[in-house]
């Protein structure tokens, strides 16, 4: 079957759903999701989106522009950033006006909170930059955006999961997607298709995501011959519930939570004496898993403790009341008379799929842009978060960018495109993949696959990396990917088959992580997220670049390209 319309926008998060709201005020719009919109990994942000609206004290857009650019270890573009904190103020007033429930001050603004690497007056102090829902700030933004989309008519196909994008000539014409819900395989033909496909996190074993981010999009791209950018850099939150990954929002270190050690310290008086628990999420994971690999972790065990005990009752039930519960489900502790245990946890993508500032899909380093196709959101890079994002920049990121992707492909739609024609094989490329999948009579299951490579790129391309661990962790893979091809998916039929969609998610998996492995491999410096004990400094001269990966039938190809670098010139980082 072959569906026709304007704009197909494949995710449903905060990025996706922006996107579509723009789209349809003028254009035919299509939203594809494999889960149910409101179900997308954005329901889940809890701490805050970053915008200088200056509410509880003064700030303005260049002090946050400030803390945006160092937090990202210089490698984030300028100028895109530049548009993140300007648009940032808008987009906020834009989601209160849609109706979107912000907590409030007593004087009926926005309540804003402080939140990690964000300071005022250009690094000095901690400032309340996080406009927030209490601690569901994501559950708010993506009803209101979904209500909004509903509202203008925006086609939502749910659950359909998207296997393949149709290119031919570096232009652009649609998807194929699986029904996962009734069977069969979908032509969407498009005059724009925009990926807002969100993180990967899942590669990890102790995770913050949702069981949907498998970054299916970025493989995607890659398996259309595209290549992606700064893969090597992937965020570890500092806070994960133990043992599991389960985030604690920094919105809790934001309200004057404390991390202690097994000697009962304050450890980060070490570490980041002046902004303490404040630092940016890359310092402070780095900190609390030197702590736990030296012996300090409570008991001598892989955790630190959170202690919220201090804000009382009153202040954690009021403004944490999300974690309050999820850490009593999860761990059985009431925070507000036990420590929680914590450690750090695979979070945050801050590579993807390179785009310009309007979220056109670029395919070298000469950014020569791709007909017809878009990203943001997670799965994105813009790059507005370089080697490391700041809290609460991320939702920003995906509000702002989706916006201005939405703007883009609604323009492009009215100037008169025309749809590009479709590949004469379109359906059957998408067939092969689920038929392949299916016809394989091998042993290997998707979940011990799926196992190995989630422990191993714990160990092997986590918050430390060296060189040793990073080539065990490529040949682990590459003999995984052998392992793949002998899968076996033992229920053959198309409706509502997990076994099925657990095997997609499992190849595309193995193909992305490749380039993280391959590219912090050859970045031979420490910057940001990315940090190589064997070469712990950051090394401007040879590595103040972006990476660019491409997967090739002989393995991963490298290409570089330069930092746009506009107001601040690089310095030295101290917290
Ligand atoms: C627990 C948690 C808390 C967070 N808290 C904050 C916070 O407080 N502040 C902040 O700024 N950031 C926060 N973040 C980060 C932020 O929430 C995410 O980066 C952001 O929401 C991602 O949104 P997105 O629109 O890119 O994609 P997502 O919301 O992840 O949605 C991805 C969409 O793509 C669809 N999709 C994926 N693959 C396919 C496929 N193959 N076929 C069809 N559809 C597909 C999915 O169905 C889904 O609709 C948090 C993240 C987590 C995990």
């Amino acid at each position: 079957m072959v569906h026709e319309h304007d704009v197909v926008i494949v995710g449903a998060g905060i990025a996706g759903l922006y996107a579509a709201l723009e789209c349809s005020r003028s254009v035919d719009t299509a939203v594809l999701s494999k889960v149910f919109p409101t179900r997308s990994h954005s329901i889940s942000a809890q701490g805050g989106t970053a915008a200088a609206l200056g509410n509880m004290e003064e700030d303005n857009w260049e002090w946050h522009l400030y803390d945006t650019v160092r937090g990202a270890d210089y490698l984030g573009d300028q100028d895109a950033q530049e548009i993140l904190v300007r648009e940032a103020v808008e987009v906020v007033y834009e989601l209160e006006h849609m109706g979107c429930p912000f907590s409030r001050t007593e004087e009926g603004k926005i309540a804003q909170r402080e939140f990690g690497g964000h300071y005022s007056d250009f690094g000095k102090g901690p400032i309340r930059r996080a406009c927030y829902a209490a601690d569901r700030t994501g559950h708010a933004e993506l009803h209101t955006l979904y209500e909004q989309g509903v509202k203008n008519d925006v086609r939502f196909y749910s659950e359909f999961f998207v296997l393949h994008l149709l290119v031919e000539d570096n232009v652009c014409s649609g998807v194929v997607a699986w029904d996962m819900r009734n069977g069969g395989l979908h032509v969407f033909h498009a005059k724009t298709v925009m990926f807002a496909t969100g993180g990967y996190a899942r590669a990890w074993k102790v995770n913050t995501n949702a069981l949907s981010n498998t970054g299916d999009g970025m493989a995607i791209v890659l398996q259309a011959g595209l290549p992606l950018e700064d893969m090597e850099f992937v965020q570890f939150h500092p806070t994960g519930l133990y043992p599991s990954g389960v985030l604690v929002t920094e919105g809790a270190r934001g309200e004057g939570g404390f991390l202690i050690n097994d000697e009962g310290k304050r450890f980060m008086e070490k570490y980041a004496p002046a902004k303490m628990e404040l630092g940016p999420r890359d310092v402070v994971s780095r900190s609390i898993q030197r702590e736990i690999d030296e012996g300090r972790g409570i008991g001598g065990k892989g955790y630190v403790y959170l202690d919220l005990r201090h804000l009382g009752r009153q202040a954690i039930l009021e403004k944490l009341p999300q974690i309050h519960e999820l850490i009593l489900k999860f761990a059985g502790i009431d925070a507000v008379t036990d420590m929680v245990p914590i450690l750090p946890t695979s979070h945050y993508a801050m590579g993807g799929i390179p785009t310009d500032v309007n979220g056109q899909v670029v395919m070298d380093a000469k950014n020569t842009p791709m007909r017809g196709f878009y990203a943001a959101g997670e799965c994105a890079c813009i790059s507005v978060h370089g080697a490391n994002r700041l809290g609460c920049n991320s939702t920003m990121d995906c509000a702002v960018f989706g916006r201005r992707t939405g703007r883009a492909m609604a323009k492009f739609v009215n100037s008169g495109a025309e749809k590009a024609p479709l590949p004469k094989d379109a359906l059957a490329r998408g067939r092969a993949k689920i038929e392949s999948l299916l016809a394989v009579k091998g042993k290997e299951s998707p979940a011990a696959i799926r196992d190995e490579l989630q422990q191993t790129m714990m160990v092997n391309c986590g918050i430390f990396r060296e060189e040793k661990l990073l080539k065990k962790q490529l040949e682990i893979i590459k003999s995984l990917q052998e392992r793949y091809k002998e899968i076996q998916v033992s229920y053959k039929g198309q409706r509502f088959n997990t076994e099925l969609q657990d095997a997609i998610e499992l190849g595309n998996m193995l193909d992305f992580v490749e380039t993280i492995v391959v590219g912090g491999l050859a970045r031979t410096e420490s910057r940001g997220a990315h940090y190589r004990t064997d070469f712990p400094k950051r090394d401007d001269v040879g590595w103040l670049k972006h990476t660019l990966a491409w997967k090739t039938d002989t393995g991963v190809r490298l290409d570089y390209k330069p930092v746009v670098i506009t107001r601040f010139k690089p310095e030295e980082r101290k917290f």
